[in-house]
């Protein structure tokens, strides 16, 4: 065993297994934060393969938060947000239902940003760059081997694809972003609960000059219901790179040497309706369209975690897997990151797995077909965390409140302010710090504010009409804010605690409100507001 990386030499704060978009998001989310943080990904880069196209409101909210909007919008193919029917591609459409994500219009009504149709191999080399600037580590052709847990911290062993090379890291955490398979949740002991599966699929990733030829602007799905190639046509780059998806049945001997060129052109044409279309295969894919959860999302000893199709694997219906998972990586990047830096409780860690596992659970349950009624919006901006409200202890369970609700464990709403002649969003407030925001008459709260800030919290306090102006008289009244209340909202941009009316001391009040949120009993608030070291409440592990 190579020793030269071994405990406390070169060990980052949190390791994180697996370069998808849910390892590069929890890795982005804790380096912005300040954390030391390295990837591993067993793969020479980012992946080569469109997966995933659709970027929900409340990611892309994410994206702007990180400064990477415009980026990712920079690859966004143009299609019209709709799931169409024809029996081929080029022939009429026959019916046409959304797609599950809301209208430009819709989302900019509730959010300063709406959907975007993308494709995965843009995405992740956007959120890649960005990791580093923000001095992440990442090491490409690098596999986790094995991984064991103590009461301190955890021990990977790790192997380099190219050199061969083997070598040991330590940390004080690991997430397992490491996939369906994934290998982390294997060594954590922690099982995954098979929710049901639509079939065997494969993907044919092609190119051919299809968006002129159809005559019209593409739907971001188009399923095609021709009997001899029924299947999926997608868009998935700005230059007509096409995915086409159809079912196949491995379990009756069908193999990927069936799909040769030959075949798949011939199919894409008889599907596209178009039989002198002349496609370029560039790769053929097979998936499962299948859904899992895994039974935890926090390891016993609570030293792992799991995020992304780790944790909980939905199937491409409905464009959600994706966005679930970095939904689910922020929720985890910050919590991490305010523990290792001391101003949060270890047992705040906890309601990762309380807050998303309901998530994951819903959306993987949706994608299958089963699972809420609520509408793709809902699903995206109206998630409602309980434990958001700890007052002293976690409690579990997520629900659907309103999209742009000011409910207590709900996303704080979106609306426009002026901040220093500048307008903003109040969702460009949150990233990084705590905030309360205030009524008009909030001079108390702010005071308040300050006295946390002064004992080293990342908090920072508005008030409607001194630090914030409201152009549209929207601020105060989506907020629910009357002229001396107050709200306390997380970093994720989440609401954790509100006050009406009077208060005898707001320095002590807001204290216990700051307490309740970062999960430490009011007794350990002197040590929160210091940054001091947090002891593990958790059984320590064999
Ligand atoms: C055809 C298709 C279409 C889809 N469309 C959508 C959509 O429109 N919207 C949506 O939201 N979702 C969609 N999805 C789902 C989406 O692609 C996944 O949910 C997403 O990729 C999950 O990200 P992840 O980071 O959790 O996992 P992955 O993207 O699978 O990344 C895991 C990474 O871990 C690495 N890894 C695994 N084991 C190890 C190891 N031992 N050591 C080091 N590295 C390791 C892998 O190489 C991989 O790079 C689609 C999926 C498919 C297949």
């Amino acid at each position: 065993m190579d020793q030269s990386n071994v405990a406390g030499v070169d060990g980052p704060e949190v390791l994180v297994v697996g370069a998808g978009p849910a390892g590069l998001a929890a890795a982005l989310t804790l380096a912005r934060a300040g954390i030391d943080v390295l990837v591993v990904e067993r793969h020479a880069g980012t992946s080569p393969f469109p997966k995933s196209t659709g970027l929900s409101t409340r990611t892309m909210e994410l994206l702007r938060t990180w400064g990477l909007e415009q980026r990712v919008r920079a690859g966004a193919m143009r299609v019209r947000p709709l799931l169409t029917f024809s029996r081929t591609l080029a022939g009429p459409v026959r019916e046409a239902v959304h797609f599950g994500y809301p209208s430009e219009e819709q989302a900019l009504a509730v959010s300063p940003s709406s959907p975007c149709y993308c494709p995965q191999d843009h995405l992740e080399p956007v959120l890649l760059d960005s990791l580093r600037s923000h001095g992440g580590r990442v090491r490409f052709s690098t596999e986790l081997t094995a991984l064991s847990t103590d009461w301190a911290g955890i021990t990977a062993e790790l192997r380099d694809r190219i050199s061969g090379r083997r070598s040991q890291v330590r940390a004080r955490y690991v997430i397992g972003a490491d996939g369906p398979s994934s290998a982390v949740r294997s060594a954590l002991g922690i099982a995954a609960a098979d929710l049901g599966s639509l079939g065997e699929f494969v993907s044919v990733i092609f190119r051919a000059e299809l968006t002129r030829r159809i005559g019209r602007m593409p739907a971001a799905l188009n399923a095609v219901e021709i009997p001899e190639a029924a299947g999926l046509f997608v868009p998935t780059s700005t230059d007509d790179r096409w995915v086409y998806a159809r079912q196949w049945h491995p379990d009756l001997g069908e193999t990927l040497a069936d799909w040769q060129p030959a075949r798949c052109a011939e199919q894409v044409c008889l599907a596209a309706g178009l039989p002198d279309l002349r496609p370029q295969i560039l790769a053929v894919l097979p998936f499962t369209m299948g859904g899992h959860l895994a039974t935890a999302f926090r390891s016993s000893c609570g030293r792992g975690f799991l995020v992304g199709d780790a944790a909980h694997r939905a199937t491409p219906e409905g464009g959600i897997g994706m966005n679930t998972a970095i939904h689910a990586a922020h929720n985890l990047g910050w919590k991490l990151a305010w523990v290792l830096h001391g101003h949060a409780g270890e047992v705040l860690l906890d309601s990762y797995q309380d807050e998303r596992r309901p998530v994951g659970s819903d959306n993987v349950l949706r994608s299958l077909g089963r699972g809420s009624d609520a509408d793709g919006l809902t699903v995206d901006l109206g998630v409602r965390y309980s434990s958001a409200v700890l007052d002293g202890g976690i409690r579990h369970s997520t629900a659907h409140g309103t999209v742009n609700g000011a409910g207590i464990g709900g996303r704080a709403p979106h609306a426009w302010v002026r901040r220093a002649g500048t307008h903003i969003s109040t969702i460009d407030l949150f990233d990084g710090q705590l905030t309360v925001l205030t009524g008009r008459d909030g001079a108390h709260w702010r005071r308040a504010t300050d006295a946390l800030a002064a004992g080293g919290l990342p908090i920072a306090g508005y008030s409607v009409g001194r630090d914030l102006g409201e152009d549209y008289g929207r601020f105060a009244l989506d907020y629910q804010l009357g002229e001396g209340d107050a709200v306390l909202v997380r970093p994720d941009g989440f609401l954790a605690w509100r006050h009406g009316g009077r208060v005898a001391d707001a320095t002590a009040t807001l204290r216990r409100a700051v307490c309740g949120a970062l999960g430490r009993a009011e007794v350990d608030s002197r040590a929160v507001l210091n940054g001091s070291e947090q002891p593990c409440r958790r059984p320590r592990c064999a």
